[in-house]
């Protein structure tokens, strides 16, 4: 008996980094999985693969999580091809930081559009069939930006915030229909999303307040996943879970 067994799951964004890790760790514990990407062709056919050679249904879905009616198609593609939707992780995101000075209008509004209204546009199709089942579970992506914020990062840390509330909200909206809604806020993850801040002297900067000492692994993130999608996490709504280790403190 594997945690998830027979569990269908909608992970946004898998197709490389964090997002990839939680398709991994899902399929690992039995959960069929359905996830999106927008434009890693190569390496979301791989995602499929490996995750089908695991044992499960899954499918790679080109699908753009800030559009509203992409996510209206594939939610409703998924319920087809694979009768429910029992976990669907908001995981998709990007970051086009600068200074607030220089950030033009069309930065602020992709990084809102993806990281923010992606989550609307997915949690809006998923809850009807949750809720028909009497059963669900949503996970935001939010990061610890969203929390304490940063300095040349205000759009990202604004549409991580936005998720918080968002995902607070929904827990007490859907709660008595047994639909849990919980964010994960991730610290310093290595992706390709931080490669340009591995190195040299911000780095270090960002380890010194890493009482852990190590940046976290795209497996650190899917553990936590795996903990709130599972029944594991059964009572437990409307929470915000950092994994940063430490960073917060
Ligand atoms: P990443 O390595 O850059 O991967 C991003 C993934 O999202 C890729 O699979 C990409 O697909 C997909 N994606 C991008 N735009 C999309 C869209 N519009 N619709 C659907 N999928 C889209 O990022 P990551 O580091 O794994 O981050 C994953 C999530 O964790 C994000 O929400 C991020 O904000 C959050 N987070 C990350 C960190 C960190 O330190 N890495 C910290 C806190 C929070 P393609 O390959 O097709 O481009």
């Amino acid at each position: 008996m594997k945690l998830l067994d027979n569990k269908v799951a909608i992970v946004t964004g898998a197709s490389r980094g964090i997002g990839e890790a939680i398709a991994v760790k899902f399929a690992e514990q039995g959960a069929n999985v359905a996830f999106t990407y927008v434009s890693s062709d190569e390496k979301a056919k791989a995602l499929e693969d490996k995750l089908t050679a695991l044992g499960v249904k899954a499918k790679a879905y080109k699908s753009n999580a800030g559009n509203f009616q992409d996510c209206e198609t594939l939610v409703a593609e998924v319920l087809k091809e694979f009768g429910s939707v029992d976990i669907c992780v908001n995981n998709a995101g990007i970051s086009k930081d600068n200074l607030l000075l220089r950030m033009s209008e069309d930065q602020w509004d992709d990084v809102m559009d993806i990281n923010l209204k992606s989550v609307f546009n997915m949690t809006k199709q998923v809850i009807r069939p949750m809720m028909k089942a009497k059963n669900g579970v949503i996970i935001n992506m939010s990061s610890i930006i969203g929390i304490k914020g940063n300095a040349g990062q205000s759009s990202y840390a604004a549409s991580k915030a936005g998720i918080i509330g968002f995902t607070k909200s929904v827990a007490q909206e859907l709660g008595s229909r047994n639909i849990r809604c919980n964010a994960v806020a991730p610290g310093f993850i290595e992706t390709d999303m931080t490669n340009y801040l591995k190195e040299g002297e911000t780095a270090k900067t960002y380890m010194e307040k890493i009482p852990l000492g190590r940046f976290g692994t795209p497996e650190d993130i899917a553990n936590t996943c795996l903990f709130l999608a599972s029944d594991m996490g059964n009572y437990i709504t409307g929470q915000v879970l950092s994994v940063c280790g430490g960073m917060n403190v």
